[in-house]
């Protein structure tokens, strides 16, 4: 199969269901990695363009609000909504220049959070209306805690919108376990973390009309890395829910879901290759690319122990400067090269290294 050729720049509207269709025909999936600011942002396109893919990037709520500064006001998410409006900016000036396509997303929103996506939406109608595309490619909403109908309702109302300005919407049907920017769902009923594909065809059914849009299903998956055999994968959950939609509504479509993997980090390869072939286009990494990022800063602080313990004076004289090592670019590149090396090895895992044509 030729491979598929996409433009730099943020990948909006059906583009982004042109990537997904085709990693769903070549079984490969994309990163979707966590970013709290320009550090990070940056060392996410660096990875693309070595992996010569497409990458997702996005923002967690608090990641968002961490680009803006940790200590702006957030009366009514506007200081998470103003990070996130900002980091758009960030990527679609630089992306092009990196060379790489960006999805671009925003992470979990439970209802409490709902006015950083309305402010994040307000700002897209905005930009649509001055250029013709969104700012971002598409939000996350999770109501996985709440009532199916109460989920699939809300969520409606949000496509019904964001396909206005051609934006995609991800749901999450099912509970991702463990732990993720202070949502805690570890002590969560184990049936709520399997989800049943008769909750995937209800949602088919109310969202498919409407727009475009994406699921995270739960079938075991969990934020955060915790000790082997304390997380049973379930992919056939997904196969189920593919099938369920196929042979229910007569699709010719072997995979019709473009189905999303939370909680990538500390997954096994098999299970990884297992549910791409279920039609994941999506694996959210996070934890993974964390550890990447401080393990190496832990390094050079371990290495330069005796020249961090003040501006002036080091092992090789009293009076020798210390500025150079002091200076936080010189060990936050080292957060960056190990966060980007990283997540190529998450395209390599994910099949998606090195699949695409970037012009
Ligand atoms: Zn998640």
């Amino acid at each position: 199969m030729a491979r598929m050729k996409v433009k730099p720049g943020i990948t909006t509207g059906n583009q982004v269901q042109e990537i997904f269709s085709y990693c769903k025909e070549t079984q490969c999936a994309l990163p979707a990695v966590n970013v709290i600011g320009s550090s990070t942002i940056n060392a996410a396109m660096y990875a693309a363009k070595q992996a010569n893919s497409p990458i997702i990037i996005q923002f967690s709520n608090g990641g968002a609000l961490f680009n803006a500064g940790k200590y702006l006001d957030n009366t009514n998410e506007r200081g998470a909504v103003a990070g996130a409006v900002a980091g758009a900016h960030h990527i679609r000036i630089l992306s092009e220049l990196y060379g790489v396509p960006v999805i671009l997303h925003t992470d979990h929103c439970a209802r409490k959070l709902l006015p950083w996506v309305d402010g994040m939406l307000e700002a897209g109608e905005t930009y649509y209306k001055e250029t013709g595309k969104p700012l971002y490619s598409s939000h996350m909403l999770d109501l996985s805690e709440e009532e199916l109908e109460d989920n699939i309702n809300t969520c409606a109302q949000y496509l019904e919108r964001m396909a206005k300005i051609d934006m995609t919407l991800e749901i999450e049907l099912g509970v991702t376990g463990g732990e993720e920017d202070g949502v805690d769902n570890t002590g969560v009923d184990s049936s709520k973390l399997y989800t049943q594909p008769e909750d995937v065809l209800k949602a088919y059914d109310v969202l498919k009309p409407l727009g475009k849009f994406t699921v995270a299903a739960a079938f075991g998956n969990t934020h955060g890395v915790y000790k082997p055999g304390n997380v049973k994968l379930r992919p056939e959950i997904l196969k189920n829910s593919q099938e369920m939609v196929r042979t229910e509504r007569g699709i010719n479509e072997e995979k019709p879901l473009d189905l999303v993997f939370h909680g990538g980090s500390g997954s096994e390869l098999s299970k990884i290759t297992e549910a791409i072939g279920y039609g994941v286009i999506k694996m959210n990494i996070d934890t993974d690319t964390q550890w990447a990022y401080t393990r190496p800063i832990r390094e050079y602080m371990d290495k330069n122990h005796d020249y961090l313990m003040s501006q002036i004076g080091n092992p090789e004289g009293e009076d020798k400067p210390n500025k150079k090592k002091i200076d936080p670019r010189a060990w936050m590149v080292e957060g960056e090269k190990g966060f980007a090396e990283r997540l190529v090895e998450a395209f390599k895992n994910l099949n998606s290294f090195d699949q695409f044509d970037l012009g």
